[in-house]
Protein backbone atom coordinates (compact mmCIF):
# COMPACT_ATOMS: atom_id res chain seq x y z
CA UNK A 1 0.00 0.00 0.00
CA UNK A 2 1.33 3.43 -1.12
CA UNK A 3 0.62 6.45 1.11
CA UNK A 4 0.12 9.38 -1.13
CA UNK A 5 -0.66 13.29 -0.36
CA UNK A 6 -2.34 15.38 -2.80
CA UNK A 7 -1.65 19.06 -3.49
CA UNK A 8 -4.21 20.60 -5.31
CA UNK A 9 -6.69 17.67 -5.33
CA UNK A 10 -9.83 19.76 -6.89
CA UNK A 11 -8.38 20.33 -9.57
CA UNK A 12 -7.70 18.96 -12.87
CA UNK A 13 -4.78 16.50 -11.98
CA UNK A 14 -5.86 16.19 -8.38
CA UNK A 15 -9.17 14.67 -9.24
CA UNK A 16 -7.94 12.32 -11.83
CA UNK A 17 -5.16 11.24 -9.40
CA UNK A 18 -8.04 10.18 -6.88
CA UNK A 19 -9.80 8.79 -9.85
CA UNK A 20 -6.45 6.55 -10.39
CA UNK A 21 -6.29 5.54 -6.93
CA UNK A 22 -10.42 5.16 -6.86
CA UNK A 23 -9.61 2.24 -10.00
CA UNK A 24 -6.95 -0.01 -7.56
CA UNK A 25 -8.61 -1.04 -4.46
CA UNK A 26 -6.06 -1.83 -2.22
CA UNK A 27 -3.15 -0.25 -3.93
CA UNK A 28 -2.90 3.44 -2.44
CA UNK A 29 -3.74 4.96 0.53
CA UNK A 30 -4.75 8.91 0.86
CA UNK A 31 -3.28 10.48 3.85
CA UNK A 32 -3.86 13.96 3.46
CA UNK A 33 -5.53 16.18 0.77
CA UNK A 34 -5.23 20.31 -0.01
CA UNK A 35 -7.08 22.59 -2.28
CA UNK A 36 -7.29 26.52 -2.16
CA UNK A 37 -10.63 27.43 -1.51
CA UNK A 38 -13.22 24.54 -3.13
CA UNK A 39 -14.34 23.01 -0.03
CA UNK A 40 -17.45 21.18 -1.52
CA UNK A 41 -15.47 19.41 -3.41
CA UNK A 42 -13.20 18.75 -0.77
CA UNK A 43 -15.68 17.98 1.66
CA UNK A 44 -16.63 15.03 -0.81
CA UNK A 45 -13.00 13.75 -1.10
CA UNK A 46 -12.53 13.74 2.87
CA UNK A 47 -15.40 11.53 3.46
CA UNK A 48 -14.58 9.12 0.66
CA UNK A 49 -10.76 8.80 1.09
CA UNK A 50 -10.80 9.64 5.25
CA UNK A 51 -7.15 11.11 5.10
CA UNK A 52 -5.49 12.15 7.97
CA UNK A 53 -5.23 15.57 7.70
CA UNK A 54 -6.47 18.33 5.29
CA UNK A 55 -5.80 21.92 4.28
CA UNK A 56 -7.19 24.77 2.89
CA UNK A 57 -5.27 27.93 1.64
CA UNK A 58 -8.47 29.81 1.84
CA UNK A 59 -8.16 30.63 5.56
CA UNK A 60 -12.71 31.40 6.12
CA UNK A 61 -12.82 28.34 3.92
CA UNK A 62 -10.70 25.94 6.26
CA UNK A 63 -12.75 27.77 9.31
CA UNK A 64 -15.94 26.42 7.08
CA UNK A 65 -14.59 22.92 6.53
CA UNK A 66 -13.74 22.07 10.16
CA UNK A 67 -16.76 22.51 11.23
CA UNK A 68 -18.56 20.36 8.55
CA UNK A 69 -16.01 17.46 8.76
CA UNK A 70 -16.28 17.36 12.78
CA UNK A 71 -17.81 14.11 12.63
CA UNK A 72 -14.68 12.92 11.38
CA UNK A 73 -11.02 12.29 12.75
CA UNK A 74 -9.57 14.59 10.63
CA UNK A 75 -7.27 17.42 10.97
CA UNK A 76 -8.32 20.54 8.96
CA UNK A 77 -5.16 23.01 8.38
CA UNK A 78 -5.35 26.44 6.84
CA UNK A 79 -2.95 28.57 4.89
CA UNK A 80 0.76 28.41 3.97
CA UNK A 81 1.67 26.28 6.73
CA UNK A 82 -1.25 23.89 5.98
CA UNK A 83 -0.50 23.10 2.85
CA UNK A 84 3.61 22.65 4.44
CA UNK A 85 1.98 20.24 6.75
CA UNK A 86 0.27 18.37 4.08
CA UNK A 87 3.31 17.97 2.64
CA UNK A 88 6.10 17.06 5.37
CA UNK A 89 3.76 16.39 8.39
CA UNK A 90 1.57 13.74 6.54
CA UNK A 91 2.70 9.73 6.57
CA UNK A 92 2.88 9.65 2.59
CA UNK A 93 5.56 7.86 0.82
CA UNK A 94 4.95 10.48 -2.12
CA UNK A 95 3.58 13.77 -2.91
CA UNK A 96 1.49 14.69 -6.27
CA UNK A 97 2.03 18.59 -6.17
CA UNK A 98 -1.58 19.13 -8.54
CA UNK A 99 -1.38 22.85 -7.01
CA UNK A 100 -0.86 25.23 -10.33
CA UNK A 101 1.72 28.09 -9.86
CA UNK A 102 4.76 29.48 -7.83
CA UNK A 103 3.04 29.09 -5.24
CA UNK A 104 3.84 24.64 -5.01
CA UNK A 105 7.81 25.78 -4.15
CA UNK A 106 7.86 26.06 -0.80
CA UNK A 107 5.12 23.25 0.12
CA UNK A 108 7.34 20.97 -2.77
CA UNK A 109 10.51 21.67 -1.00
CA UNK A 110 9.11 20.73 2.75
CA UNK A 111 7.90 17.29 1.23
CA UNK A 112 11.45 16.50 0.16
CA UNK A 113 13.35 17.93 3.28
CA UNK A 114 11.30 15.70 4.78
CA UNK A 115 12.06 12.61 2.44
CA UNK A 116 9.00 12.22 0.72
CA UNK A 117 9.12 11.33 -3.04
CA UNK A 118 7.21 13.72 -5.66
CA UNK A 119 4.92 13.19 -8.44
CA UNK A 120 5.66 16.27 -10.02
CA UNK A 121 2.71 18.18 -12.19
CA UNK A 122 3.71 21.79 -10.62
CA UNK A 123 5.90 22.65 -13.67
CA UNK A 124 6.06 26.08 -12.52
CA UNK A 125 7.90 25.30 -9.02
CA UNK A 126 10.09 22.79 -11.05
CA UNK A 127 10.73 25.91 -13.94
CA UNK A 128 11.28 28.65 -11.63
CA UNK A 129 12.76 26.45 -8.43
CA UNK A 130 14.62 23.32 -10.26
CA UNK A 131 18.23 24.71 -9.98
CA UNK A 132 17.32 24.00 -5.74
CA UNK A 133 15.04 21.14 -5.88
CA UNK A 134 16.58 18.51 -8.37
CA UNK A 135 20.11 18.99 -6.69
CA UNK A 136 18.48 18.75 -3.01
CA UNK A 137 16.54 15.98 -3.69
CA UNK A 138 19.38 13.48 -5.42
CA UNK A 139 20.93 14.44 -1.47
CA UNK A 140 17.83 13.46 0.32
CA UNK A 141 17.55 10.58 -1.98
CA UNK A 142 14.02 11.86 -2.87
CA UNK A 143 12.18 10.35 -6.26
CA UNK A 144 11.22 13.55 -8.75
CA UNK A 145 8.53 11.19 -10.87
CA UNK A 146 7.47 13.48 -13.61
CA UNK A 147 3.80 13.74 -14.16
CA UNK A 148 3.53 16.34 -17.37
CA UNK A 149 3.15 13.69 -20.32
CA UNK A 150 5.87 14.81 -22.28
CA UNK A 151 8.25 14.36 -19.21
CA UNK A 152 6.64 11.11 -18.25
CA UNK A 153 7.38 10.11 -21.88
CA UNK A 154 10.51 11.47 -22.10
CA UNK A 155 11.64 9.84 -18.81
CA UNK A 156 10.25 6.12 -19.70
CA UNK A 157 12.33 6.69 -22.83
CA UNK A 158 15.42 6.77 -20.80
CA UNK A 159 14.57 4.40 -18.72
CA UNK A 160 17.30 1.18 -17.88
CA UNK A 161 19.93 3.64 -20.46
CA UNK A 162 22.31 4.67 -18.34
CA UNK A 163 25.24 4.56 -20.01
CA UNK A 164 24.21 5.71 -23.25
CA UNK A 165 24.41 9.53 -24.64
CA UNK A 166 21.19 11.60 -25.35
CA UNK A 167 21.42 13.52 -28.55
CA UNK A 168 18.62 15.18 -27.88
CA UNK A 169 15.22 15.13 -25.87
CA UNK A 170 12.19 15.28 -28.83
CA UNK A 171 9.38 16.99 -27.14
CA UNK A 172 6.33 17.41 -28.61
CA UNK A 173 3.16 19.70 -28.68
CA UNK A 174 0.19 19.78 -29.85
CA UNK A 175 -0.21 23.26 -30.83
CA UNK A 176 -3.02 24.30 -29.29
CA UNK A 177 -6.66 25.66 -30.52
CA UNK A 178 -4.50 27.88 -32.86
CA UNK A 179 -2.37 25.79 -34.61
CA UNK A 180 -2.82 27.57 -37.69
CA UNK A 181 -3.90 30.52 -37.64
CA UNK A 182 -2.41 33.69 -39.10
CA UNK A 183 -1.07 35.98 -36.62
CA UNK A 184 -3.71 39.16 -37.26
CA UNK A 185 -6.32 36.20 -36.28
CA UNK A 186 -5.18 36.31 -33.26
CA UNK A 187 -5.81 39.78 -31.78
CA UNK A 188 -9.42 39.39 -31.30
CA UNK A 189 -8.97 35.68 -29.63
CA UNK A 190 -11.71 35.72 -26.46
CA UNK A 191 -10.68 34.12 -23.44
CA UNK A 192 -13.67 31.36 -24.21
CA UNK A 193 -11.73 30.17 -27.87
CA UNK A 194 -8.43 29.64 -26.02
CA UNK A 195 -9.72 27.54 -23.41
CA UNK A 196 -10.96 25.09 -25.88
CA UNK A 197 -7.81 22.62 -26.17
CA UNK A 198 -8.23 20.17 -29.01
CA UNK A 199 -6.88 17.63 -27.29
CA UNK A 200 -6.38 17.52 -23.57
CA UNK A 201 -9.00 18.95 -20.87
CA UNK A 202 -7.15 20.59 -17.98
CA UNK A 203 -7.17 23.19 -15.85
CA UNK A 204 -7.80 27.02 -17.29
CA UNK A 205 -4.14 28.16 -16.78
CA UNK A 206 -2.54 25.68 -18.44
CA UNK A 207 -5.11 25.88 -21.52
CA UNK A 208 -4.27 29.02 -22.20
CA UNK A 209 -0.78 28.15 -21.63
CA UNK A 210 -0.87 25.71 -24.09
CA UNK A 211 -2.98 28.44 -26.52
CA UNK A 212 0.00 31.10 -26.33
CA UNK A 213 2.71 28.15 -26.53
CA UNK A 214 4.09 29.36 -23.35
CA UNK A 215 3.29 25.35 -22.00
CA UNK A 216 5.79 24.14 -24.28
CA UNK A 217 8.28 26.83 -23.10
CA UNK A 218 7.63 26.27 -19.16
CA UNK A 219 7.93 22.47 -20.87
CA UNK A 220 11.33 23.04 -22.48
CA UNK A 221 12.79 24.49 -19.37
CA UNK A 222 11.18 21.93 -16.83
CA UNK A 223 13.08 19.37 -19.58
CA UNK A 224 16.62 20.77 -18.94
CA UNK A 225 15.87 20.68 -15.36
CA UNK A 226 14.99 17.75 -14.53
CA UNK A 227 17.48 15.78 -17.08
CA UNK A 228 20.02 17.94 -16.79
CA UNK A 229 20.15 18.85 -20.98
CA UNK A 230 21.09 21.80 -22.66
CA UNK A 231 18.37 24.05 -23.80
CA UNK A 232 20.17 23.18 -27.47
CA UNK A 233 19.64 19.35 -27.10
CA UNK A 234 15.49 19.79 -26.67
CA UNK A 235 13.72 20.21 -30.06
CA UNK A 236 10.30 20.89 -29.89
CA UNK A 237 7.88 18.70 -32.64
CA UNK A 238 4.95 19.67 -33.69
CA UNK A 239 2.44 16.37 -32.95
CA UNK A 240 -1.05 17.68 -33.27
CA UNK A 241 -2.96 14.56 -32.57
CA UNK A 242 -0.77 13.74 -28.68
CA UNK A 243 -0.31 10.36 -29.52
CA UNK A 244 3.38 10.83 -29.52
CA UNK A 245 4.27 12.05 -25.82
CA UNK A 246 7.76 12.47 -26.62
CA UNK A 247 10.75 11.35 -27.37
CA UNK A 248 14.63 10.69 -26.91
CA UNK A 249 16.89 10.68 -29.82
CA UNK A 250 20.44 8.99 -29.00
CA UNK A 251 23.59 9.42 -30.14
CA UNK A 252 23.49 6.26 -32.70
CA UNK A 253 20.31 8.16 -34.43
CA UNK A 254 18.28 5.46 -32.38
CA UNK A 255 14.63 7.26 -31.79
CA UNK A 256 12.62 5.42 -28.47
CA UNK A 257 9.29 7.48 -28.20
CA UNK A 258 6.25 6.87 -26.10
CA UNK A 259 2.78 6.52 -27.62
CA UNK A 260 -0.54 6.52 -25.75
CA UNK A 261 -4.00 7.95 -25.66
CA UNK A 262 -4.27 11.74 -24.48
CA UNK A 263 -5.20 10.81 -20.86
CA UNK A 264 -3.34 12.48 -18.10
CA UNK A 265 -4.26 9.24 -15.75
CA UNK A 266 -1.30 7.20 -17.26
CA UNK A 267 1.35 9.14 -16.24
CA UNK A 268 0.17 10.17 -13.24
CA UNK A 269 -0.50 6.53 -12.46
CA UNK A 270 3.35 5.50 -13.59
CA UNK A 271 4.65 8.12 -11.50
CA UNK A 272 2.66 6.69 -8.63
CA UNK A 273 3.48 2.81 -9.80
CA UNK A 274 7.01 3.44 -11.22
CA UNK A 275 9.34 1.27 -12.35
CA UNK A 276 5.66 -1.21 -12.89
CA UNK A 277 2.95 -0.37 -15.65
CA UNK A 278 0.29 -1.90 -13.88
CA UNK A 279 -3.82 -1.79 -15.43
CA UNK A 280 -5.29 1.28 -15.18
CA UNK A 281 -8.66 3.12 -16.00
CA UNK A 282 -7.59 4.48 -19.14
CA UNK A 283 -8.50 3.54 -22.50
CA UNK A 284 -5.64 2.16 -24.44
CA UNK A 285 -4.81 3.41 -28.16
CA UNK A 286 -6.68 1.58 -30.60
CA UNK A 287 -4.26 1.77 -33.21
CA UNK A 288 -7.08 0.40 -35.54
CA UNK A 289 -8.65 4.12 -35.67
CA UNK A 290 -5.61 6.29 -35.85
CA UNK A 291 -5.55 7.81 -39.22
CA UNK A 292 -2.35 10.32 -39.33
CA UNK A 293 0.05 10.75 -36.93
CA UNK A 294 1.07 13.77 -38.26
CA UNK A 295 4.54 15.96 -37.45
CA UNK A 296 4.97 19.37 -37.88
CA UNK A 297 7.60 22.50 -36.69
CA UNK A 298 6.62 25.14 -34.29
CA UNK A 299 5.94 28.41 -35.69
CA UNK A 300 7.98 30.82 -33.56
CA UNK A 301 7.04 33.68 -35.37
CA UNK A 302 3.47 33.82 -34.72
CA UNK A 303 4.05 32.14 -31.20
CA UNK A 304 6.93 33.99 -29.20
CA UNK A 305 6.22 32.64 -25.93
CA UNK A 306 8.63 29.47 -27.19
CA UNK A 307 11.67 31.02 -28.30
CA UNK A 308 11.34 33.78 -25.44
CA UNK A 309 11.52 30.23 -23.13
CA UNK A 310 14.64 29.32 -24.79
CA UNK A 311 16.08 32.83 -24.18
CA UNK A 312 15.26 32.73 -20.53
CA UNK A 313 17.10 29.37 -19.67
CA UNK A 314 19.73 30.41 -21.90
CA UNK A 315 20.27 33.54 -19.74
CA UNK A 316 19.64 31.32 -16.57
CA UNK A 317 20.03 32.48 -13.21
CA UNK A 318 16.42 34.25 -12.12
CA UNK A 319 15.56 34.78 -15.86
CA UNK A 320 13.35 31.27 -16.16
CA UNK A 321 11.53 32.63 -12.66
CA UNK A 322 11.25 36.29 -14.76
CA UNK A 323 9.59 34.38 -17.82
CA UNK A 324 7.61 32.51 -15.43
CA UNK A 325 6.48 35.04 -12.87
CA UNK A 326 5.14 37.35 -16.08
CA UNK A 327 3.43 34.65 -17.52
CA UNK A 328 1.14 33.98 -14.44
CA UNK A 329 0.54 37.44 -14.44
CA UNK A 330 -0.11 38.12 -17.48
CA UNK A 331 -2.30 34.35 -18.26
CA UNK A 332 -4.57 35.82 -15.22
CA UNK A 333 -4.93 39.09 -16.26
CA UNK A 334 -6.27 37.75 -19.79
CA UNK A 335 -8.83 35.21 -17.79
CA UNK A 336 -10.38 38.35 -16.29
CA UNK A 337 -10.52 40.38 -19.70
CA UNK A 338 -7.80 42.79 -18.64
CA UNK A 339 -5.58 42.69 -21.55
CA UNK A 340 -5.54 41.02 -24.87
CA UNK A 341 -4.01 37.26 -26.41
CA UNK A 342 -1.20 38.60 -27.65
CA UNK A 343 -0.61 40.78 -24.89
CA UNK A 344 0.39 37.85 -23.02
CA UNK A 345 4.06 36.94 -24.34
CA UNK A 346 4.42 41.15 -25.22
CA UNK A 347 4.08 40.98 -21.13
CA UNK A 348 6.80 37.94 -20.34
CA UNK A 349 9.41 40.11 -23.80
CA UNK A 350 9.26 43.18 -21.87
CA UNK A 351 9.08 41.95 -18.32
CA UNK A 352 12.23 40.01 -18.95
CA UNK A 353 14.10 42.72 -21.64
CA UNK A 354 13.79 44.85 -17.95
CA UNK A 355 14.86 42.30 -15.99
CA UNK A 356 18.12 42.00 -14.40
CA UNK A 357 19.85 38.67 -13.57
CA UNK A 358 20.39 37.13 -9.94
CA UNK A 359 22.80 34.13 -10.51
CA UNK A 360 21.96 30.43 -8.21
CA UNK A 361 18.94 32.61 -6.78
CA UNK A 362 17.29 31.37 -3.42
CA UNK A 363 13.95 30.74 -3.09
CA UNK A 364 13.19 34.01 -1.23
CA UNK A 365 14.83 35.73 -4.38
CA UNK A 366 12.67 33.66 -6.32
CA UNK A 367 9.49 34.79 -4.57
CA UNK A 368 10.74 38.27 -4.34
CA UNK A 369 11.24 38.37 -8.44
CA UNK A 370 7.56 36.94 -8.41
CA UNK A 371 6.45 40.05 -5.99
CA UNK A 372 8.36 42.73 -7.66
CA UNK A 373 6.81 41.26 -11.37
CA UNK A 374 3.33 41.28 -10.25
CA UNK A 375 3.60 44.97 -8.32
CA UNK A 376 5.13 46.11 -11.65
CA UNK A 377 2.88 44.70 -13.78
CA UNK A 378 -0.26 45.82 -12.03
CA UNK A 379 1.42 49.75 -12.55
CA UNK A 380 2.35 48.74 -16.19
CA UNK A 381 -0.86 46.87 -17.61
CA UNK A 382 -3.38 46.62 -14.47
P1 LIG B 1 -6.33 23.28 -11.85
O1 LIG B 1 -6.52 24.75 -11.92
O2 LIG B 1 -7.34 22.39 -12.47
O3 LIG B 1 -6.16 22.82 -10.33
C1 LIG B 1 -5.29 23.49 -9.47
C2 LIG B 1 -5.37 22.92 -8.08
O4 LIG B 1 -4.45 23.66 -7.25
C3 LIG B 1 -6.75 23.06 -7.42
O5 LIG B 1 -7.00 21.95 -6.60
C4 LIG B 1 -6.60 24.31 -6.55
O6 LIG B 1 -7.43 24.33 -5.42
C5 LIG B 1 -5.16 24.16 -6.13
N1 LIG B 1 -4.58 25.45 -5.75
C6 LIG B 1 -4.41 26.56 -6.49
N2 LIG B 1 -3.89 27.56 -5.75
C7 LIG B 1 -3.76 27.08 -4.51
C8 LIG B 1 -3.31 27.61 -3.28
N3 LIG B 1 -2.91 28.88 -3.17
N4 LIG B 1 -3.30 26.79 -2.20
C9 LIG B 1 -3.71 25.51 -2.29
N5 LIG B 1 -4.15 24.95 -3.41
C10 LIG B 1 -4.17 25.73 -4.50
O7 LIG B 1 -4.88 23.00 -12.47
P2 LIG B 1 -4.35 21.68 -13.22
O8 LIG B 1 -4.68 21.79 -14.66
O9 LIG B 1 -4.73 20.47 -12.46
O10 LIG B 1 -2.77 21.88 -13.13
C11 LIG B 1 -2.04 21.66 -11.94
C12 LIG B 1 -0.56 21.65 -12.28
O11 LIG B 1 -0.29 20.53 -13.12
C13 LIG B 1 -0.09 22.89 -13.06
O12 LIG B 1 1.20 23.23 -12.67
C14 LIG B 1 -0.10 22.41 -14.50
O13 LIG B 1 0.84 23.10 -15.30
C15 LIG B 1 0.31 20.95 -14.33
N6 LIG B 1 -0.13 20.06 -15.42
C16 LIG B 1 -1.46 19.90 -15.65
C17 LIG B 1 -1.90 19.07 -16.67
C18 LIG B 1 -3.35 18.83 -16.91
O14 LIG B 1 -3.70 17.99 -17.74
N7 LIG B 1 -4.26 19.50 -16.23
C19 LIG B 1 -0.95 18.42 -17.49
C20 LIG B 1 0.41 18.62 -17.22
C21 LIG B 1 0.80 19.44 -16.17
MG1 LIG C 1 2.55 18.69 -20.94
Amino acid sequence: MKNIAVLGSTGSIGTQTLDVVRAAPGRFRITALACRSRIDLLEKQIREFLPDMAAVFDEDAAADLAVRVRDLPVRILKGMDGLIEVCAGSRADIVVTAIVGMIGIRPTMAAIEAGRDIALANKETCVTAGHIIMPRAREMGVNILPVDSEHSAIFQALMGRHDSKIGKILLTASGGPFRNAAYEELKNVTVEQALAHPTWSMGAKITIDSATMVNKGLEVIEACRLFDVSPDQVQVVLQPQSIIHSAVQYEDGSVIAQLGPSDMRIPIQFALTWPDHLPSPAEPLDFTAIKSIEIGVPRNDVFKGLPLAYEAIRRGGSMPAVYNAANEWANAAFRHGRIGFLDICEVIEETMASATVTENPSIDEILAVQEEINRRSEVKYG
